[in-house]
């Protein structure tokens, strides 16, 4: 029977904080995920006080139900940065990304965060011939700005990582890892917590009040039971961002759901087979499938976009598995242990981002790609925090956009699925057509 819930939540420890809320601190921080924890972390080392809240169980959100590939990279080609950021941003797009790869992935190895992290390597698998060429003169440019590990794998060396014949090729990023999502936040949160921080969760905050320039304090913070007074508010809440708290931001941040579904245990040879790799797999497709094996080597865990708009795991669950057969074929009676579902946070500009408006601080926009990045920024959040007045981060130069009549409800998703279902389309028409090439 699949289990319509994360496979991560399995038996892990849980944190409650039983203590009433404080009703003063230096810094509330909404969202306690990978970005709010992180904040929090270099807030209290820096001695603020500080309170993080969340709406639901502590976790809840993304950080916990996300694929754990630890990886850099940006939904935008070094081309579109430059046409629209200038050289000097796209450069710095570039190196941010190797940089929240390596901030995150010695966060984890200083402080010895037990989340089975493996530094595995993720290979980027081209779905067409073309695919692979674009991909090859990308990497060029981006190693132009900054070197970094990866490197292109030829179609004949394909069989070396994966089983299958789907694939021209790929391009393997010899640094990115792969980390128990669970487990990892679960360890940036007792770093928090023993650095100071105070987490709660079941505390929906409901509004953010700013209070009269002559107060000493700068806002009150409303959540359904009790209202703390801060001097400062970061807004960590990415792809769970609702109108009711931000219409600002809301309007500037889609939730985009994702679907993940991991097989029951298949035993390590059988795994080790279909990816002899070992890697994280990412495709080039527009509805790409992201997989790789779990922690402990006995499963196949895949994701993608079932649909674009918000659909439950149940309806998503045979749109996984098809996915998952046309890869490995073999798979065909193999039951699904586990489906579920989360929402990525979508800027229009497809970068992440760090702002403020009326004061108010926010770090998200990650596009699905946060388990680094969300960490770093929130860390660079926290710096911005501590000095306002000080340039952090380039993603400070990546403001988030609204588009005319988006309210932070994406009633257009249903028709963005339907365009997808065309790009498959055309993505399975080129494969066909450089197939017969061949
Ligand atoms: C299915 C899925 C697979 C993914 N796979 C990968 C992957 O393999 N690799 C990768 O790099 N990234 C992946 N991502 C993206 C990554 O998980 C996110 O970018 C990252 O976790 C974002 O962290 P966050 O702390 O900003 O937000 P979240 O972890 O989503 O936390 C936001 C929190 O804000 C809280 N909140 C919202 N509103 C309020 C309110 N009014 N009051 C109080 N609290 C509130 C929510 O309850 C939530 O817990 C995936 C995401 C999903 C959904």
């Amino acid at each position: 029977m699949t289990q319509f819930s994360p496979y991560w939540w399995k038996d892990q420890a849980q944190y409650n904080n039983s203590d009433d809320v404080p009703k003063k601190a230096d810094i509330v921080i909404v969202g306690a995920g990978y970005t709010g924890l992180s904040a929090a972390l270099t807030l209290s080392q820096a001695g603020r006080s500080v309170v993080v809240l969340d709406a639901e169980a502590i976790g809840f959100g993304a950080s916990t139900r996300n694929g754990g590939m630890l990886g850099s990279g940006h939904k935008i080609s070094t081309d579109q940065a430059l046409r629209q950021y200038g050289s000097k941003i796209a450069a710095q797009i570039h190196e941010e990304a190797n940089a929240s790869l390596a901030f995150t992935t010695n966060l984890i190895k200083e402080n010895n965060i037990d989340c089975e992290l493996q530094i595995c390597g993720r290979l980027r698998t081209a779905w067409t011939p073309q695919d692979q060429i674009e991909m090859s003169k990308n990497l060029e440019k981006l190693k132009a700005i900054e070197n970094f590990n990866s490197n292109m794998i030829e179609p004949e060396l394909m069989p070396n990582s994966i089983k299958t014949d789907l694939y021209f090729g790929g391009q393997l990023y010899e640094d990115h890892g792969a980390v128990h999502p669970y487990k990892f936040h679960y360890g940036l949160l007792q770093l928090a917590l023993n650095a100071g921080a105070k987490v709660f969760g079941k505390s929906l905050v409901s509004k953010v009040k700013p209070v009269s320039k002559d107060s000493d304090v700068g806002f009150k913070v409303f959540t359904s039971n009790t209202i703390v007074q801060c001097n400062q508010v970061l807004m960590a809440t990415n792809g769970y961002t609702r109108p009711s708290l931000s219409k600002n931001l809301s309007r500037r941040i889609l939730p985009i759901p994702s679907y993940i579904i991991t097989t029951k245990d298949i035993g390590v040879g059988r795994v080790q087979s279909l990816l002899p790799g070992g890697h994280c797999m990412v495709e080039t497709r527009k509805r790409y499938c992201y997989y790789r094996a779990t922690p402990c080597g006995r499963r196949i865990m895949l994701g993608t976009r079932a649909a674009m708009h918000s659909i439950t795991p149940e309806q998503a669950l045979p749109t996984l598995r098809k996915m998952l057969i046309e890869i490995f074929p073999s798979l065909i009676d193999v039951e699904i242990s586990h489906c579920w579902t989360g929402y990525t946070g979508f800027s229009f500009s497809k970068l992440p981002s760090l702002g403020e408006n009326q004061g108010i601080y926010y770090a998200l926009g990650y596009c699905g790609n946060g388990v680094a990045m969300a960490p770093y920024l929130g860390h660079k959040a926290a710096l911005k925090l501590l000095q306002p007045s000080v340039n952090h981060t380039v993603f400070e130069k990546t403001p988030l956009l609204t588009r005319p009549y988006y309210y932070g409800r994406p009633w257009f998703l249903s028709f963005v699925s339907a365009i997808f279902m065309g790009h498959d389309l055309l993505d399975n028409y080129r494969r066909k057509r450089s197939l017969k090439k061949i």
